[in-house]
């Protein structure tokens, strides 16, 4: 998770370290360069611009089911970092995600009862050449075991993607609804809040 070069990804973990520091450096403003994207779960516990110090203008942000990569996030990141000038993409997922709240058969059989044979389903209603196919639909919906693992992954699709320029600083934190505080993944402090429930 290291490029301790970055700007952005040393006053991050200055944030995790130290949230009085990072009160006074937001006082003065920083950052505020508009070169972040953050890519980010939907959840509507997290205070994505608050926990990371950003204002209107500051960052770019890519909300969707538990911060995944998918390939919707891939286009928006290959647009902003080829066309926009973007070099650092921060991964925010968080404990207590609905993306461990549910076996992947519950999930499967839900999906099925809506929509059948899911082989053959729109994912993009105006590409209808891509469908899951011979995938795992668990696979595209991408439920989570583990929180951690589940952050660092996705930092490390960001930084494989040929789509992406090498340059690009992509790093990943967990936020903690039951703290209000964001910390590296690998850093947790309980398996209960972390983990898929079984
Ligand atoms: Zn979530």
């Amino acid at each position: 998770m290291t490029d301790t070069n970055d700007h952005h990804h040393d006053r991050v973990d200055e944030a995790v370290a130290e949230r009085a520091d990072w009160a006074r450096r937001r006082r003065e403003d920083i950052p505020t360069d508009e070169s972040l994207l953050v890519v980010a779960c939907m959840d509507e516990r997290i205070p994505v611009a608050e926990v990371l110090g950003l204002e209107l203008g500051d960052a770019q942000i890519y909300r969707n089911a538990g911060g995944k990569v998918t390939d919707d996030v891939i286009r928006s990141a290959a647009l902003t970092t080829n066309f926009f000038d973007t070099d650092e993409i921060i991964v925010i997922n968080h404990t207590d995600c609905g993306m461990m709240s549910a076996p992947d058969a519950a999930v499967r059989d839900g999906l099925e009862a809506q929509a059948g044979d899911l082989r053959d389903v729109d994912l993009d209603p105006s590409l209808p050449a891509l469908n899951i196919g011979d995938a795992d639909v668990i696979d595209w919906v991408k439920m989570t075991d583990d929180i951690d693992e589940a952050c660092a992954a996705q930092v490390e699709y960001l930084r494989q993607s040929e789509l992406i320029p090498d340059s690009v600083t992509v790093s990943g934190y967990v936020y903690e609804v039951e703290s209000g505080e964001l910390r590296e993944p690998g850093d947790r402090i309980a398996a209960e809040i972390s983990e898929r429930r079984p």
